[in-house]
């Protein structure tokens, strides 16, 4: 089945057609995916849920261009994937999407700030634009008197916060996280998740988490459900306001400051 859009209505924002992806490992193969077919509007809150390996973490870098298909197509945000190069993936990559990881993968010998701003750099921001925007996002995350700690000096929901601000450094439209509580006690976890429902609702971001954390799905619009590397479940937990709070387009450099200034705005939601 391609995929074809209607010029009338906006397209979703990720668009899946019969997914599958296979690992070889020595002489067997690893069906990860199995044919999986999936729309995602955008400034929707997506739960992707299920059992230790059911293809949750296959399923998201694959829509996240990490890694490549085996079969079907995956289109994010008007980009075929399955088209594009290893160059044109990492701008894909820069431009569309933030991820945020269970163990954070920050950079050990960075400090915070560092950390944030490292985005900039293969962006092509200097290093004052770089620096500023980095300092005003950990602010708005209740991170202002950590900006010269590295990984190791901070607490695992403090290392969180670092991840988070360093996906929105680039202001991309979809962020997608792979167990982003996992590693967080409950009550960080909690704020971890708050945090990115406030990015939902407030800016409008597509967020895409993957979980087999039950509670997560309290804070999504839709769950999908994954068994064995196919879709059994679909099921909207609450109605997305895609129409209040339109896609944000892929912003550049010289785009940064409304999204910036919206985050501080809002700050006081984030503790
Ligand atoms: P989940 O994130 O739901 O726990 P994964 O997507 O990580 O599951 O894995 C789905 C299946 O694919 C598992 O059987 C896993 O062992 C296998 N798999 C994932 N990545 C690889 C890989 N790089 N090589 C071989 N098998 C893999
Ligand atoms: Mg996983």
């Amino acid at each position: 089945m391609a995929i074809t859009t209607s010029p009338q209505s906006a397209p979703p924002i990720v668009q899946v057609r019969g997914l599958c992806k296979d690992f070889q490992l020595g002489d067997q193969w690893v069906h990860a995916l199995k044919g999986v077919d999936l729309d995602i509007l955008a400034g929707q809150f997506i739960a992707i849920m299920g059992p230790s390996g059911s293809g949750k973490s296959t399923l998201l870098y694959m829509l996240g261009g990490l890694d490549h298909v085996s079969e079907g197509e995956v289109a994010v945000a008007g980009n075929q994937l399955g088209s594009m190069n290893g160059e044109q993936l990492a701008t894909f990559r820069r431009e569309t999407i933030g991820f945020i990881f269970q163990a954070f993968h920050l950079v050990p010998t960075l400090t915070a700030l560092e950390n944030v701003a490292l985005p900039g750099i293969f962006a092509g921001a200097d290093r004052e634009m770089r620096e500023t925007r980095a300092l005003r996002i950990l602010t708005a995350l209740g991170m202002e008197d950590r900006l010269d700690h590295r990984p190791n000096q901070l607490s695992g929901g403090q290392q969180q916060r670092v991840a988070i601000a360093r996906a929105l450094f680039n202001d991309p439209p979809i962020i997608m996280a792979d167990e982003p509580t996992g590693a967080l006690d409950s009550k960080t976890g909690k704020t971890v998740m708050n945090m990115l429902r406030f990015l939902c609702r407030k800016q409008g971001k597509t967020i895409i988490v993957v979980t087999h954390d039950a509670n997560v799905a309290n804070y999504a619009d839709r769950k999908i459900g994954l068994q064995d590397g196919i879709i059994t479940e679909d099921s909207l937990i609450r109605h997305t306001r895609t129409t209040s709070v339109p896609p944000q387009p892929i912003i550049k450099v010289n785009g940064w400051r409304a999204a910036e200034e919206a985050i501080v705005e809002d700050a006081a939601y984030v503790e």
